[in-house]
Parts: structure tokens; C-alpha cells; sequence
């Protein structure tokens, strides 16, 4: 098994499908900057063959888990085809914004995912619309959740909370999923890419939320690495994902790999590396293992715990994969 230089393996490999999305969530891609925005060509992205290639070469090294994202990982043409070639072993789970999802939970079952995480920013179609500046409804994303459940899928719902947009979401949405077996996560608004106009005024910390939810109980967490704060009220399971005020770089055993085929060893590294030259000069599975082994073995990013002292130019979330 492979560590960094701080000791922490790698187990969760983020692969990002498509640089692509249907939504424009003013934290995420503020349309303004994507409207001339460059998006990856075909020959330009990883085909399922190469990624799969990527995959076999890491279990070795300790991966467990992988998690299919973007952009939105629902844009990407025959994505349960590519679910079916990933090994029956690994942990299989996909993040999507819930537009696509009715349509799909069946066929993403049925091809061996095991989990879903969906984004549901607010329940009232204002919020939503303005969050995402989207046409589309949030009743949608809710019968996408309802399908996934009906499939089988481990359904979560991912809700950031933005200063000034939606801070009633805290309660309303932690309310819609009460009595439900959907873990609702809220997120803190991170400074993640150049173009969202971050600020630490528009974060509202996992200690504020936790005060708009009655008779919160702390649990455990449930595996090293985990990167939610675990809370119960009765029978509900909520998460605080707390990167701003309670940074977990401690144990962070996660690796992105964006549609072009570069390994980021941090979401806020401008610095990849180049996997899909290697590939594309026929690199076997043991030529990737030794060349993400030296990566990893020197990786220090620790961004979250040294926010404010140093200051990278960042790469956006919908490129490196969220
Ligand atoms: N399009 C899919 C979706 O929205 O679920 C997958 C990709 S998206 C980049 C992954 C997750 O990152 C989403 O839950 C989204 O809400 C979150 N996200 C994006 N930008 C963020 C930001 N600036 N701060 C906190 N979370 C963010
Ligand atoms: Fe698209 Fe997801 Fe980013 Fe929203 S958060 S713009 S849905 S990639
Ligand atoms: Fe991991 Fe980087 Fe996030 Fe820290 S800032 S938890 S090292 S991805």
C-alpha cells in the first residue's frame, strides 16, 4: 500500500467524466465566465478502456473506493457501460446534480453502482433556480432521489449553503428527509476555483447550521477519512462537510483525476499530472502503479489546514471533479 509523505494512503480515486454540465451553480460555474469557456474535445478525454487502466493500476496500491463525477457525470455518453467494466470489489459510487437521474437510477443499478450522492441546493424553486441559474425544477432532482431509492441506490443529498441565497435550506431540507433513510449533508461554501467570487462572508459554518436543526446528537465517524461531521436526531443521520472552519486534510486519502487524464493529489492543486500521455505511449498497468507511487509518495498538500497562508491559483471544481 502506498503513503504520502505525511503517512495517509490512497483509497478514494474522484474521476471526473465530463468537464460538461446542464447546470451553471453560481458557486460552481458562474455562467459569465463559462460563456467563451474552452470545454475538452472528444480525443481530448479518457476513454473508458484508459480510465479502467488508471483503476486496476491503483488497486494495487491500496484504492477501495472510486467515485464518479465532473461536471456532470450523467452527460457522459454509455456511463453505465462504464460502471460494468469497473471491478466487482471496489466501493462504486457517483455524484450528479439529480437532473438526469430518473431516467437513469434503473440502468445504474442494474450496472453495479452502489451509491449516489445528489446536489438539491433548496426545495423552493426560487432558491434553486438562482443557485443554479437553471431553468430546471427542483421537483426533478426529487424524483430522481425517489428513483434512485426505488432502485436499490444508497441515496445521499449534498446541500451547500451560501450566505444570502439559502440558508433556509438548513431546515428545510434536513425536514423534507426527516424519516427517510437519505443522509442529508450540508457543505460549507469553499473557495474552490478562481471565478465564484469567494468570500469568507458568504460561508456559513457547520457550527452556525447546527444551530438551525433542533436536538442534534454527535456520532462517531464511520471510517478514517471520512469527510463529514456526523450528527443524528432521532433516527436521521445529518453531515456537516466543514472545509472551511474544521479542515480534514489530516486523513485525506482521496485523488482526483480530471476527463484529460491528469492525477491532482488536492482539489485545490494547480498541479497535475499527466497520466494520459503515459497511457497514450502504451504504459502497462505496473508502469502507472510506479508512476502514481511516486507521486503520492511525495504528496504534502494539506490546502484546507493553510488556507489564507498560502495561496495557489486554483483549478475549478467542475474540471478536477468535485
Ligand atoms: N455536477 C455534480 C453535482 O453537482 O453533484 C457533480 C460535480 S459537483 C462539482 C460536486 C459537488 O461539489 C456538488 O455537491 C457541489 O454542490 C459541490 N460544490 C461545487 N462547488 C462548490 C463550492 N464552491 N463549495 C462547496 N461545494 C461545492
Ligand atoms: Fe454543475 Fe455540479 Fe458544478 Fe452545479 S456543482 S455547476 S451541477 S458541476
Ligand atoms: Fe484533501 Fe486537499 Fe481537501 Fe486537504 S484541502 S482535505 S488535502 S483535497
Amino acid at each position: 500500500m502506498v503513503r504520502d509523505y505525511r503517512g495517509r494512503p490512497l483509497r478514494d480515486l474522484r474521476i471526473s467524466l465530463t468537464d460538461r454540465c446542464n447546470m451553471r451553480c453560481r458557486y460552481c460555474m458562474p455562467r459569465e465566465h463559462f460563456k467563451s469557456h474552452n470545454f475538452l474535445d472528444k480525443d481530448q478525454i479518457l476513454s473508458y478502456e484508459e480510465l479502467l487502466l488508471v483503476v486496476e493500476s491503483l488497486m494495487p496500491l491500496g484504492l477501495t473506493k472510486v467515485r464518479l463525477t465532473g461536471g456532470e457525470p450523467l452527460l457522459r455518453k454509455d456511463v453505465c457501460s462504464f460502471i460494468e467494466m469497473l471491478p466487482e470489489e471496489l466501493d462504486i459510487a457517483m455524484t450528479t446534480n439529480g437532473i438526469l437521474l430518473e431516467r437513469f437510477a434503473q440502468k445504474l443499478s442494474d450496472a453495479g453502482l452502489h451509491r449516489v450522492t445528489v446536489s438539491l441546493d433548496a426545495l423552493d424553486i426560487e432558491t434553486f433556480q438562482a443557485m443554479g441559474d437553471t431553468k430546471e425544477k427542483p421537483e426533478t432532482v426529487l424524483r430522481g432521489i425517489e428513483a434512485a431509492r426505488k432502485a436499490g441506490l444508497e441515496v445521499k443529498v449534498n446541500t451547500v449553503i451560501r450566505a444570502g441565497y439559502n440558508e433556509h435550506s438548513v431546515q428545510r431540507v434536513a425536514d423534507r428527509f426527516l424519516g427517510t433513510d437519505v443522509i442529508v449533508r450540508f457543505i460549507e461554501f469553499m473557495d474552490v476555483g478562481a471565478t465564484n467570487g469567494w468570500d469568507n462572508q458568504d460561508v456559513i459554518t457547520g457550527e452556525m447550521m447546527r444551530t438551525m436543526i433542533a436536538d442534534l446528537e454527535q456520532l462517531e465517524p464511520n471510517h478514517v477519512g471520512e469527510v463529514a461531521n456526523r450528527y443524528v436526531r432521532g433516527s436521521q443521520e445529518i453531515g456537516f462537510i466543514e472545509s472551511i472552519s474544521k479542515p480534514f486534510c489530516g486523513d485525506c486519502n482521496r485523488a482526483r483525476i480530471s476527463a484529460d487524464g491528469s492525477l491532482y493529489t488536492c482539489l485545490f492543486t494547480n498541479k497535475g499530472n499527466d497520466l494520459k500521455s503515459l497511457i497514450r505511449m502504451n504504459a502497462t498497468q505496473e508502469n502507472l502503479a510506479a508512476a502514481v507511487t511516486s507521486i503520492w509518495s511525495k504528496r504534502d498538500d494539506a490546502y484546507s489546514q493553510n488556507r489564507g497562508k498560502v495561496e495557489t491559483e486554483k483549478l475549478e471544481m467542475s474540471f478536477i471533479g468535485g
